[in-house]
């Protein structure tokens, strides 16, 4: 995949076999094996039918049995292509008898927490690499320079050479430049990083305190507004009113239970009832 003209890593984006480890299945206590009937392919898809399974266990995505106590269904889709896409109907059998993992949805700001103070960042579907980040630093007309006068002996002083942020400030990690603990983003990343700090659609204030936790670029505050200011989800997010939470007197159980008396003053230095 590339952005701006960066090259960023990523894996296919096709089907396969999963290689990673076994994968476990908690079936509910009382669960017991279903063997659906099976359902016929319609004659016209039948040989293409025939010609994807093989297809698909030549590939290693599926695997030839000759006994098991489970069974579903499949499903066939024709795609627009004009070729088949073969699922499999899981709902009545095994999901059914499954004991589903409830995992609460991570929030944006809880995986930039986690991410503090690491040095190799990832997002699920775009990983940002500190190399990238370093590369990226070096190459940069600006920060190259900076890059440079840090790694020089300690008594280089960035005022000196022209840069108003004191020296003490920036420090160098992994490649990186970091200015208060922020990693400073090289111009051609700012563009990437912000789509990222956006794509949860979290608002200005919100976007701004991620930020300020983990990356700067001069201007970041603008370049955040103006990427929310322009967004209508934003807009959405940030107009919600805040949930008031009413306060109501419990309804008295007799009368005289609860006295209510509104004060006016003070006056002449008396309270008036
Ligand atoms: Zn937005």
């Amino acid at each position: 995949m590339k952005i701006d003209g960066i090259k960023i890593p990523m894996e296919l984006d096709t089907a396969g076999a999963f290689k990673g480890p076994a994968i476990k299945v908690h079936l509910k206590l009382d669960a017991k094996p279903i063997f659906a009937r099976a359902r016929d392919v319609p004659f016209a898809l039948r040989d293409a039918y025939a010609k994807e399974i093989d297809e698909k266990i030549a590939a290693g995505f599926y695997k030839r049995v000759d006994y098991s106590e489970w069974g579903s269904t499949t499903h066939v889709i024709t795609k627009k292509t004009g070729g088949i896409r073969i699922t499999g109907n899981y709902k009545p059998t095994v999901n059914a008898q499954m004991i589903i993992d409830e995992h609460q949805i991570p929030k944006t700001e809880d995986i930039f927490n986690q991410m503090k103070g690491c040095t190799v960042f990832a997002h699920l579907d775009l990983p940002v690499i500190a190399s990238l980040v370093a590369r990226e630093t070096r190459k940069d007309q600006h920060l190259g320079k900076i890059l440079q006068i840090l790694q020089m002996e300690s008594g280089q002083c960035l005022t000196r050479n022209g840069y108003k942020s004191p020296k003490c400030k920036y420090e160098i990690s992994s490649g990186c430049i970091t200015f208060e603990h922020r990693v400073v983003i090289p111009t051609k990343l700012q563009k990437l990083i912000l789509h990222e700090l956006h794509k949860a659609h979290l608002g200005i204030v919100k976007m701004k305190g991620i930020a300020r936790s983990f990356v700067y670029w001069p201007g970041i505050d603008k370049d955040i507004e103006n990427a929310a200011r322009t967004c209508e989800f934003c807009a959405k997010h940030a107009n919600q009113p805040q949930k008031c939470s009413d306060h109501y007197w419990e309804y008295p159980k007799s009368p005289w239970k609860r006295i209510h008396i509104d004060y006016a003053g003070p006056f002449e230095g008396a309270m008036l009832d």
